[in-house]
């Protein structure tokens, strides 16, 4: 109890801390490349996130930190435009490639042009421009649990982790999260876990998402095109799944909030379409004094960050009585806020689905309307919240009318209905959850 109670008391004054000092830094924080099933070179990739307006970036291969040696075919006539792009760019001083045979899965044997990797500690530092880019290293360390995906992104590892195995949804999310504690506390190079994508493959519930209890970050947002932010008529929303781990952290399990990142976890560099994942969809935006990997996650521990999918913050301000949200505006876009929270004697019980055919259905559980209720909303681009002092947190919903664009349908009016239906149908920010002073 005194822990989380040390904790929470960090995380308001952090809050409160927010507006002194720090510049905002643009970054993503889970990306695939040709190390694993992304389909481009890294250092393309890298260029391209260097030249988008984005500050920093991590790499994220499935079990994989882009070391030693690894030669990818160029096998398919997507890879053969991609390397001839690459060629282009880097040179032929720089790119590395020779001629070797591959085993077809009809076991004939072809003659392809192999391209080695570089790894990342060859390739970051061409990209490392002091306060303007920075490049991070990391692991989507890919377990799964009766082939369910549990995959967590190790920011900054020191050492490669192997997905470990466990007994059930709960205890694999547990064991990997805290592998990355322990080789943090092992080694004294800041790192962190985050949970990624829950609806993937319906794999996390919030029942189960909530328990982790080293679980600091998860993906509120991810701009893959096939993990289902938005839910579905069984599965509930990335957005509810927070609120009801939020809430239920807070209320019942004595462990501190969860925070919400976004991400693009792009894997398709090449083809633009709201069916592939491509880079630009989803990111962090971190307050911090300088653009370093420690100050950086150092932000995003205190919760001095907001996840996009397309609205920019112009400051973000938390002090004990009030929380301040305002955009920077976009011309001939609107926006709404909303204050989002929990009140203290909500309504707490919940019911599972019906089963379906006899069979139990693996999905979140049904809550009452008291859980992530709306407590306040403003038509504006900027507002404040004045805490009434029973919330047990609140966060912040910026919306914009602009639609994202890995979500093309609807009107380009701001319509509740569609916004109802689907949380992540327009852009938006997310602003971390605060726990209000007299809740503790
Ligand atoms: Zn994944
Ligand atoms: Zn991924």
């Amino acid at each position: 109890m005194q822990r989380l109670l040390v904790f929470v008391f960090a995380v308001f004054f952090a809050g409160a801390a927010m507006a002194a000092s720090g510049k905002w830094f643009k970054g993503n924080l889970h990306t695939h490349s040709l190390w694993s099933d992304g389909d481009e070179f890294p250092e393309m990739i890298a260029q391209w996130y260097a030249t988008n307006g984005y500050d920093f970036l991590a790499f994220s291969d499935h079990n994989t930190l882009q070391r030693g040696e690894k030669w990818a075919p160029m096998s398919t006539p997507a890879r053969r435009a991609a390397f001839d792009s690459y060629v282009k760019r880097f040179g032929t001083n720089w790119v590395q490639s020779r001629w070797g045979v591959i085993t077809n899965s009809d076991d004939t044997i072809a003659d392809v042009n192999w391209v080695k990797l570089k790894a990342f500690s060859e390739f970051a530092p061409r990209y490392f421009k002091p306060g303007k880019f920075l490049l991070i290293p990391g692991e989507e360390i890919s377990a799964e649990y009766q082939r369910a995906p549990i995959h967590i992104g190790g920011i900054n590892l020191a050492e490669l982790i192997p997905p470990l195995k466990g007994t059930s949804v709960v205890h694999v999310m547990d064991l990997n999260v805290d592998a990355v504690y322990q080789q943090r506390e092992r080694t004294g190079q800041p790192m962190f876990p985050h949970i990624n994508h829950p609806n993937f493959k319906w794999a996390i519930t919030a029942e189960e998402l909530m328990q982790v209890r080293r679980g600091q970050f998860f993906e509120v947002y991810n701009g893959h095109a096939d993990v289902h932010n938005s839910g579905d008529d069984a599965h509930a929303n990335t957005e509810r799944i927070w609120d009801i781990v939020l809430t239920r952290r807070l209320a019942e399990l004595g462990l501190p909030v969860m925070f919400g990142i976004g991400t693009d976890d792009g894997h398709h560099y090449h083809d633009w379409l709201p069916t592939k994942s491509n880079p630009g969809r989803g990111w962090v935006v971190v307050r911090a004094r300088e653009l370093s990997t420690p100050q950086l996650i150092g932000a995003m521990e205190a919760g001095d960050f907001y996840a996009s999918s397309g609205v920019e913050l112009k400051d973000i301000e938390v002090t004990r009585k009030t929380y301040h949200v305002s955009v920077r505006k976009e011309r001939g876009v609107r926006y709404r806020i909303q204050f989002i929270g929990t009140r203290r004697g909500y309504d707490s019980r919940s019911e599972p689905l019906p089963s379906q055919n006899g069979k139990e259905l693996r999905a979140t559980r049904r809550y009452s309307n008291d859980i992530g209720v709306v407590l306040a909303e403003f038509e504006d681009s900027s507002a404040s919240y004045n805490f009434r002092g029973d919330e047990l947190y609140v966060r912040a919903k910026i919306t914009s009318s602009r639609l994202n664009a890995a979500e093309q349908r609807g009107t380009n009016a701001l319509d509740p209905k569609l916004l109802e239906k689907n949380p992540f149908a327009y852009q938006a920010a997310w602003t971390q959850p605060v726990v209000p002073r007299a809740a503790r």
